[in-house]
């Protein structure tokens, strides 16, 4: 059954177990109004989902909702922010209900998890495109930022990297999983943990942080344009998670080029790296050293005897250049 658009936010936005003190005016108005505390900044990002790029056209809508918070939680945990409010950009071919109902439950489900209110937004008609712009608070000047990664740092990552990719290549049809993994490896494809607490916990630790959502080359390869320096990895010490070992397959490919991991990539200072462990030994973040920062220019790495590793593939880009 279709339904009119504003019965359609009426009946699948408004409605939400969730309401915030800062919140003034949400849902309903021209516009929200929102309280920012004294000394605290406001942090915004925003990525948009389009169907047949991001997603296949028959994915399940629960995770289309999930995943479109998600990437923009990661976005708001990579600059170390506190997340509060987002916005909702829909544009849909037709006002399915069944679709809506599923979508806004895996919407809500993420967002009732970080305490993130949905404040206004946009519906529209057209090919499925999701657009969410989240945003989250940082206190006077500890935003973690990509340009400011220096020499001798070391390099951490929050978890395993390639599963994504490896859950990817089996929805194309390209690997079989191995069974005991299946669930859980497609998990972090189609609904991924945004690293909020860790991004909270390395707030004023870090010298850069970003997210790996590009691959982890391309987005150190971030870091270390913005920053002037270059980097070195070891493949032995990336994690590599239980589904990823047991596949059969090479994992460095996937680990290194594959994306949607939304993992945290940050560097920190040697001087920091004890003061860093005491933080996290009571917050169960997990952090693994992958390599160092040095002088130089682009990201190098070593195979398990430490000779050079060309890696072939480099990270997605929707505007390949020539
Ligand atoms: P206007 O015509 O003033 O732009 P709209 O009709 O677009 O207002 O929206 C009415 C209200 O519903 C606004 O508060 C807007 O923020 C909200 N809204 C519209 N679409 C969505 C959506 N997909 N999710 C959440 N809120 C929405
Ligand atoms: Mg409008």
């Amino acid at each position: 059954m279709a339904v009119g658009e504003f019965e359609l936010i009426a009946r699948y936005f408004q409605q939400q177990n969730l309401q915030r003190d800062d919140v003034l005016v949400g849902i309903g108005d021209d516009g929200a109004v929102l309280t920012v505390a004294p000394g605290k900044q406001l942090v915004v990002a925003m990525d948009t989902l389009v169907a047949g790029v991001h997603f296949p056209e028959q994915a399940s809508p629960f995770d289309i909702g999930y995943k479109a918070l998600a990437v923009n939680l990661s976005d708001l945990a990579a600059m170390g922010a506190e997340p509060a409010w987002f916005t909702l950009a829909l544009t849909l071919p037709e006002a399915d209900e069944a679709w809506l109902q599923e979508f806004s439950r895996g919407l809500f489900t993420l967002a009732r998890r970080h305490m993130v209110q949905l404040v206004g937004g946009d519906t529209t008609r057209g090919p499925l495109t999701i657009t969410v712009q989240a945003h989250g608070f940082v206190s006077d000047k500890v935003a973690m930022r990509r340009s400011t990664a220096r020499a001798g740092d070391r390099i951490y990552v929050t978890g395993p990297l390639g599963d994504a990719a490896l859950a990817l290549q089996s929805v194309l049809g390209k690997v079989a999983l191995p069974e005991e993994h299946s669930e859980s490896l497609l998990q972090r494809l189609h609904r991924p943990t945004p690293r909020v607490t860790a991004g909270l916990a390395l707030r004023g630790l870090t010298s850069s942080c970003i997210d790996i959502s590009d691959g982890l080359l391309a987005d150190l390869g971030h870091i270390c344009s913005a920053s002037k320096v270059g980097a070195v990895i070891r493949l032995a010490d990336i994690p590599l998670s239980e589904g990823m070992r047991a596949a059969g397959i090479d994992p460095y490919p996937l680990a290194l080029s594959g994306g949607d991991d939304y993992e945290l990539l940050c560097t920190i200072p040697p001087g920091l790296i004890k003061t860093l462990e005491r933080a996290l030994y009571d917050m169960n973040v997990q952090l693994h050293c992958i390599g160092e920062i040095e002088a130089g220019s682009g990201v190098r790495c070593l195979d398990q005897s430490g000779a050079p590793y060309q890696s072939a593939a480099s990270g997605y880009q929707h505007f390949q250049p020539e």
